[in-house]
Parts: structure tokens; sequence; C-alpha cells
């Protein structure tokens, strides 16, 4: 038995029409000889609907309540396509994250996988060819419903190609990986290749084709990640331990409302950066782009996205309550501009390349791994610097 699990993404299955289409990919696959688990997420926009419904009753998201919402979102869909299946006469039944037994933390609206029964499905295939399986949902021990954070069903998709060890095929609007998003630069490359490091780096960094968590899942696995369009049969990306290929530069992501935070002038005391951090990350709080100078005082400066500024705001307030002689600022309406690529850690000149394309662009902050940079640059010149890095990196 040869088993593929496919994921279909909001937009392959925005209307009914579409949900007629996936049906139709599902049988011919079948056809085939194979066994098809699918995960599929909220039909278009009904996500982002649903947010909208919970924000105008009250500003005060529970994050138990609001998942319980969002994982309606899913639901409707995977009915609907068993549904579907069932009129073209494929056998099959669609579970949710209870019923497939998908257990998670307990950490609502950001739930991490812990395990995945298999058994239920496996057991399912004697008698049904296709297994629907909402994405995004999860459970917890205690029976309560989460989600994995948006963007999320990517990430069910994979645990569950891992589990089965299967094949993971996720479909978009999108005919794979690009250097960079198709939708804004009509002419990025098509990558045919990326690995697993290139990947996560471009999903942290705002490339949201591929949800993070799922290519860490992928790459803990060993499971390639197949990414092509629901809506044609092109030939689609892989992601995957080796990039044969080798590229110096791969591709650039772009991430928008950050905030830069500036500490200046801090007492010189290195037990503070540890406080500060150890604290922040206490309340939840995600930073990133982190610079740290010491000359005559400490100088702390890192980003936040803009939505956490005030209560990262009232943190450090409350943390340097005692403390005087300082500053603090919080610049918001910044953008994160990364150049990505596994090359970089074996070739030399990328950052004199990358700065010369930047010159005459402000840069606030930079912070840079083995296999990439990033630059923080007011949001007005954001085009500019992207620009002018796909002209210098050729994506
Ligand atoms: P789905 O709803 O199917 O999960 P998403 O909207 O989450 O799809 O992800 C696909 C979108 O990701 C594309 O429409 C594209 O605009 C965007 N995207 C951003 N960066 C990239 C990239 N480097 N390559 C491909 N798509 C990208
Ligand atoms: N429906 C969820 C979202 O919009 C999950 C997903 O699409 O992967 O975030
Ligand atoms: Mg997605």
């Amino acid at each position: 038995m040869k088993i593929i699990v496919q994921k279909y993404g909001g937009s392959s299955v925005a209307d009914t029409n579409k949900i007629k289409n996936v049906a139709q990919r599902i049988s011919k696959k079948i056809e085939e000889g194979n066994k098809l688990v699918v995960v599929v997420s909220a039909m278009g926009k009904t996500t982002d609907n649903l947010i909208k419904l919970a924000k105008e009753i009250t500003n005060n998201l529970v994050p138990r309540e609001l998942d319980m919402l969002l994982t309606t979102g899913e639901q409707v869909a995977a009915s609907l396509l068993a549904l579907a299946l069932n009129d073209i006469g494929i056998k099959c039944k669609s579970l949710n994250a209870f019923q497939a037994g998908i257990v998670t933390t307990s950490d609502f609206t950001q739930a991490r996988i812990k395990n995945l029964k298999s058994k239920k499905i496996k057991y399912l295939f004697k008698e049904n060819n296709a297994i629907i399986i909402t994405g995004f949902q999860g459970i917890t021990e205690e029976g309560e419903i989460t989600t994995l954070g948006r963007g999320g069903s990517d990430t069910s998709a994979v645990a569950v190609a891992a589990a089965l060890n299967a094949k993971c095929e996720i479909y978009s609007d999108v005919a794979g990986i690009y250097s960079t998003d198709p939708r804004i630069h009509p002419t990025a490359k098509k990558l045919k290749f990326i690995t697993y490091d290139e990947m996560l780096e471009m999903s942290s960094l705002g490339a949201k084709v591929l949800h993070s968590r799922s290519v860490e899942i992928a790459k803990k696995f060993g499971i390639t990640i197949y990414c092509g369009s629901t809506f044609s049969d092109e030939e689609g990306s892989y992601v995957m331990k080796k990039n044969i290929e080798q590229p110096v530069v791969s591709g650039l992501s772009v991430m928008d409302n950050q905030t830069q935070v500036t500490l200046s002038n801090l007492p010189l005391d290195y037990n503070l950066v540890q406080q500060i951090f150890e604290k922040v990350a206490k309340e939840g709080l995600n930073v990133d782009m982190i610079s740290v100078i010491s000359n005559t005082g400490l100088n702390i400066s890192f980003t936040i996205i803009e939505e956490k500024k005030s209560h990262i705001a009232k943190t450090l307030s409350n943390i340097l309550k005692d403390m005087k002689g300082f500053n603090i600022d919080y610049h918001s309406g910044y953008s994160k501009i990364s150049i990505v690529g596994i090359g970089m850690k074996s070739s030399s000149g990328v950052a004199s390349k990358y700065f010369k394309a930047l010159e005459k662009i402000p840069i606030k902050l930079v912070t840079t791994s083995e296999i990439k940079i990033s630059c923080l640059v007011e949001e007005k010149f954001k085009d500019k610097a992207v620009k002018a890095l796909i002209e210098t990196f050729e994506l």
C-alpha cells in the first residue's frame, strides 16, 4: 500500500467548484494505485473572517475560545471534500484532530504537535482509499481543542507524513517555492530544490508559503516536501536535505510591521542583559535582531512585531523601574529584509555585495547567520532595497 499525504491550502478549496477540482485530483492519484491522506485548510479567507467576527465582539480574544472558533473552518472544508469524494464514488472518511489523534501541547493558538496516532488512519485504509484530515487543529491530552498557529495546516500535513513515513505534497496557489514572493515579484525564479535550512530561514523570515514548524518536522524526520500548484501540473519545488545546485543566494524574504526597541546608556552590568531577556521570554514575547554594544554604558537593541509594542513597553518599564539615567526608544514602521542561501557558508564577498546594493539606504540594524543576512530599514525604503537586492543577486 503506497500512501501519499497531500495538503490543500485555503485558496485551493476556496469554493465548492474548487473543492470538486481537488476531489478530481485525489481521484486520479487513487486510480494510479495510491491511498491518500488529505489535509485541508479552511476555505479561502474563512480564518481571517472568523477572527474579524471575534473582534467585533471583543478585544479580549481569549486564546482557548479563539481556538474553538478557528478550528471550525477546517472542519467545514474537510467534510465538504469528503462529500465531494463520495459523490464521485471514492470511499473516504473525514476526521478532525480529535478523531485523528493529533495530540498537541496546550499552548492555545500556537500549540505544538507532541504525537500523532497513525494506527487509526492505517486501520481506516482497510475500507477507504482517502482519509481527509482537518489541518491546523490539535487536541491536548486533556481533550481541549488547539490550533497550531496561522498557516499551521502545512505542519499537520508534514507531521502526518512523518508518522506514516509517506510522501508529502503541499499544494497552494503558486507552483512551488520561488526566490521571493511571486505574487509581489512576478519575475521571481522558481527553485527546483531548496534545503531544509534555507527554507527554515525563508519561512521564519516571512515567506508564508510553508509554515516554519512544518519544515522543522520535515528536517527532523527526513521527509522531502514537494510544493506545487493545485491549479496546474507544472513541476514544483522540493524541500530536502541537500541542494544539488548550491546557489550562493537562493531567496529573499521580507517581514513588515517591525518595531525596533533601543535601550541606551544602561549601567555596565552584564547580568542585566540576561535578566532582561529572561523576563521578556517569560512574557512569551519573541524578540529578534538583537544587538548588544557596551562602551561607556550598555546599549541593547532588538526588534519585535508591532502588535507587541505595548506589551514589551510594559514589561521593560517593570524590569527597569528602579533604574535611572537610561533611555528607551521605540521605532515602528520598519521592515526586515533578508537574503538566504546555503552557499553563503562557503563563499566570501556576499556581505560586501549586499551592502553595496544597499549603499544609499539607511540601515537600522543587521543580523547574520551562516546562511542569511537580514537588515532593518524604514518601510519607505523597502521597495528600493528589495529591488536592489533582487538585481544584485539575480533573484
Ligand atoms: P495556502 O493557503 O495554500 O497555505 P499560503 O497563502 O499560505 O497558501 O502560501 C502561498 C503564498 O505564499 C503564495 O500565494 C505567495 O504569495 C506566498 N509566498 C511568499 N513567499 C513565497 C515564496 N518565496 N515562494 C512562493 N510563495 C511565496
Ligand atoms: N486556516 C488556517 C490559517 O488561515 C491554517 C492554514 O491555512 O494553514 O491560518
Ligand atoms: Mg499556508
